[in-house]
């Protein structure tokens, strides 16, 4: 990492700011759509009681042309450009509204404003919708106009960091995070998800091209696992893996919908299973990243799990104790079956694992 952060001043290791808009709700989708304006209602509701709390919430700007430019491409811009007033339907599932250019920026601008503060030394964690990482560089895709954490991570190359680490345990695979680095050996994109499944990608055996060979780390869970499996996936593959790679920064595409009460995802990770991931990777962004850690939320549709994780998320890093998974937690043989095939198809690029 080149300079970027040897003249900031140590920031106490509990200083968290919430980036998040009220604007998140102007995204309206048709009725019935799980990524609902709600969502935002929810995120609101988080941000004032840690407001209240005393935590530190700031606004996001929204974000430029450059940035967005960084991972999409001008056309993708003209495209969602295009919608800005008006109603339109840009795949099976993804939808404007008059005002959902002007959010998604605001999405992508908070993204980046939580990388910016986690450069300062400090964590940061953005709550926004719509979600990003099934956006491609060309196509809006899946609920998602922008690649948020995408537009984050090279923001953050931007300012100097050699290396970033994306860690997303969003239910789904982030094909548009694998895609737009998939020949990058500056991002490390590590996805645990549920395969097959929405929106097909992200096969074990799928682990970058060229220079970016080894840099995509998929692991494919079955349908059904819970605590204990990503518990393991997370000791056995995650954690080992963001220790070799040494990231300058770790960003985590939050998606809250392997909850056990999701009704899009088929998981059943609960409200704890979550807070242990996020004090797994609190740890790791402590031991590689210099403390360095970004959240930015991506998918989560049962309200009342997204309001838990959402929370237990600020908490867990804000410093409170999360307790170890209770003993006798559950089967890991989807992990096992995961664990095999990740072993086989990262050996060349990762032999300690
Ligand atoms: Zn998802």
């Amino acid at each position: 990492m080149r300079g970027v952060m040897e003249s900031q001043p140590a920031l106490p290791a509990e200083d968290v700011q919430l980036v998040f808009s009220e604007r998140f709700s102007g995204h309206a989708t048709p009725a019935g759509h799980p990524e609902r304006p709600a969502r935002a209602t929810v995120m609101a509701d988080v941000a004032r009681r840690w407001s209240d709390a005393g935590g530190a919430v700031a606004g996001p700007a929204p974000a430029p042309d450059r940035a967005l430019l960084r991972v999409h491409d001008q056309l993708h811009l003209d495209t969602i450009g295009g919608t800005a007033g008006q109603r339109m339907r840009l795949d099976a599932d993804t939808f404007t509204a008059a005002d959902s250019e002007e959010v998604a920026r605001l999405a992508a601008g908070a993204a980046i404003a939580a990388v910016d503060h986690a450069l300062t030394g400090g964590r940061g964690v953005a709550f926004v919708r719509p979600p990003g990482h099934h956006a491609e560089r060309d196509r809006a895709m899946g609920f998602c106009l922008y690649n948020n954490v995408a537009v984050a991570a090279s923001h953050a190359l931007s300012r100097g960091l050699d290396k970033v680490a994306v860690v997303d345990y969003d239910v789904h695979h982030g094909n548009g995070t694998q895609w737009m680095f998939y020949e990058d050996p500056r991002i490390l994109y590590v996805s645990l998800h549920q395969y097959p499944f929405y929106p097909g990608t992200g096969a074990a055996g799928d682990v970058g091209r060229g220079r970016g060979e080894g840099f995509t780390f998929n692991v494919p869970m079955a349908a059904g696992a819970g605590d204990a499996d990503y518990g393991l996936v997370f000791e056995r593959a995650v954690e080992p893996v963001l220790e070799a790679y040494a990231a300058d920064l770790l960003l985590v595409s939050a998606g809250y919908d392997a909850h056990d009460r999701d009704p899009l995802g088929g998981m059943h990770v609960s409200t704890g299973g979550y807070a242990r991931m996020d004090a797994a990777l609190l740890r790791a962004a402590d031991r590689c990243c210099g403390g360095r850690l970004a959240v930015v939320t991506e998918g989560g549709y049962d309200l009342e799990a997204l309001e838990a994780c959402l929370a237990g998320t600020l908490d867990v890093l804000a410093g409170s104790p999360v307790p170890p998974a209770p003993a006798g937690n559950g089967s890991t043989r989807r992990a096992d079956a995961a664990l095999e095939q990740v072993r086989r198809a990262q050996a060349p690029f990762w032999p300690a694992l």
